[in-house]
């Protein structure tokens, strides 16, 4: 690689050679030292420099020559390469005249002729130490602008290979490698990786983002023996910088940027790979992140998922049994208050209706009827036709009863063959009508069982419920003897207490 050049122009050879072993002198082989006789001369040189992208840090000029002059060839190569430092030499100039030269052309300093050399090699070396701070400064400032530019993709809302693509492009089209054009990223696959990175040794790269197409041997691929930043020469003309993406102390990735021969391989660049890299890991480490959490997320909801299900059929199943309880106790209630055979009230039900009915009537000074009716003969009928068409007889009656009492008047079955009727807000006449009425339909009434033709009476007895009796109890008895009387008196008829 080529030295950076410092360029002298003056018109006086002799002038040109001292200044040529002074410099060698003092400053070593570290510079090449180019001479030009003239301002036109000196454009060319530069420009061949130029074209070989060779640095010039430095360009010394005498004022007065023949043809261009020194400010003017001084301003001119400011021009074109603005980074670098111009001394001019001269003595035949005032201070006036200098001071407008340093102004228009942007000089850095100005030596007068003769000079002394300490003079002259201190000017140099401060003019190139403020050369390459300069450029050090620039170029950490383009590092830095790379580096925040990346930093930002980390939260863009972009897949986590889009991200690393952005970045690379951002890394290769900086201003500070502007000889870079193609580079590479590999990570380990996140798809077959996960959290735990310590227990995988050497993690297989897979390329995720190129620009260019380089060529990256499989071998650069494989796990260093050193973690940092290596600038690797493959061949004369290929160079690689390979910067470890490093999380966790364990390499879960590369990046590769080609680099030019003309590139310096400094502290600061590799300063830079190495923050890119810590940089780039901190995305896969966000993206398995996401990845993990995603991955939870579904598991949560196919579990939240399955819960509602089974919630579902929990209830569902509550809801079955809700039912069968309904309908248990809607049938336990019917057995406990109906007659199986008539389906009219049972006694048990039949008293506490009728009780309820006298309590009602006693606090509110109502009247109350209560009768009892008894089928005449009933036993005849079971022992002569059996005890299946008794309860038909049974039934039949039952019916016949129900039919001929009116709204609110109830009845039970009592007994084997006895019902009680209740008659509520009835007086003794409207009362001992109804029960007429009851005791002709039913002598009227013919029951059919097969060849068979049975006709029943009932005998009944009619007690009022008292004001002062708050319970059936009491009309219950009176009705009974008035029922013995009916029986008594040879059946088929009403008798009152
Ligand atoms: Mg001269």
């Amino acid at each position: 690689m080529s030295r950076p050049v410092i360029l002298c122009v003056d018109d006086e050879r002799i002038i040109l050679s001292s200044l040529k072993s002074q410099l060698m002198n003092n400053l070593g082989d570290t510079y090449q030292i180019e001479l030009a006789e003239s301002g036109e001369e000196a454009l060319e040189i530069l420009d061949e420099l130029i074209k070989s992208q060779v640095e010039i840090p430095l360009v010394i000029a005498d004022q007065i020559m023949g043809g261009m002059y020194g400010d003017e060839v001084l301003a001119r190569i400011k021009t074109i390469l603005p980074s670098i430092y111009g001394i001019m030499l001269t003595g035949q100039a005032t201070a006036e005249s200098v001071g407008e030269a340093v102004n228009k052309a942007g000089l850095f300093r100005y030596i007068s002729k003769p000079w002394d050399e300490e003079d002259l090699v201190l000017t140099i070396k401060t003019g190139l130490r403020s050369y390459y701070d300069q450029k050090s400064l620039l170029k950490q400032e383009c590092y830095q602008s790379i580096l925040n530019q990346i930093l930002k993709l980390v939260i863009t809302a972009v897949s986590f290979e889009e991200q690393l693509s952005q970045a690379l492009s951002i890394i290769l089209s900086a201003r500070c490698f502007t000889s870079l054009t193609k580079g590479s990223i590999y990570t380990v696959d996140l798809e077959q990786a996960d959290l735990e990175w310590s227990t995988r040794v050497a993690p297989d790269m897979v390329l995720v983002s190129q620009l260019n197409e380089g060529e990256v041997p499989e071998s650069l691929l494989e796990h260093s023996e050193t973690d940092g930043v290596e600038l690797i020469t493959e061949t004369a003309n290929i160079r690689y910088y390979r910067a470890p993406i490093i999380l966790q102390r364990q390499v879960v990735g590369v990046l590769f940027i080609y680099i030019d021969i003309a590139h310096d391989d400094g502290p600061q660049t590799r300063e830079f790979l190495s923050s890119v890299g810590h940089t780039l890991a901190g995305m896969i480490r966000i993206s398995q992140y996401n990845r993990a959490l995603e991955k939870h997320s579904l598991e949560l909801e196919k579990l939240v998922e399955k819960r509602t299900r089974e919630l579902h059929q929990a209830l569902r199943k509550q809801e079955q049994l809700n039912d069968i309880f309904l309908e248990a106790n809607k049938k336990l209630d019917y057995f406990a208050t109906t007659d199986e055979l008539t389906k009219l009230m049972n006694r048990r039900c039949f008293f506490e209706r009728a009780d309820g009915e006298a309590s009602r009537a006693n606090r509110y000074g109502r009247k109350a009827l209560l009768a009892i009716l008894d089928v005449d003969f009933f036993k005849e009928v079971n022992d002569k036709f059996g005890h299946q068409v008794g309860d038909a007889v049974l039934a039949k009656v039952a019916n016949v009863i129900v039919e001929t009492i009116r709204e609110h008047d109830f009845i039970g079955r009592i007994g084997g063959e006895e019902f009680g009727l209740l008659m509520p807000e009835t007086s003794l006449e409207d009362g001992k009508e109804l029960c007429e009425r009851v005791r002709l339909a039913i002598a009227s009434t013919k029951v059919m069982i097969g060849s068979h033709c049975i006709s029943v009476s009932a005998s009944m007895g009619i007690s009022e419920v008292k004001e002062e009796e708050s319970t059936i109890g009491c009309a219950m008895i009176r009705a009974d003897q008035a029922l013995y009387d009916s029986k008594h008196k040879g059946r088929n008829l009403i008798s009152l207490n």
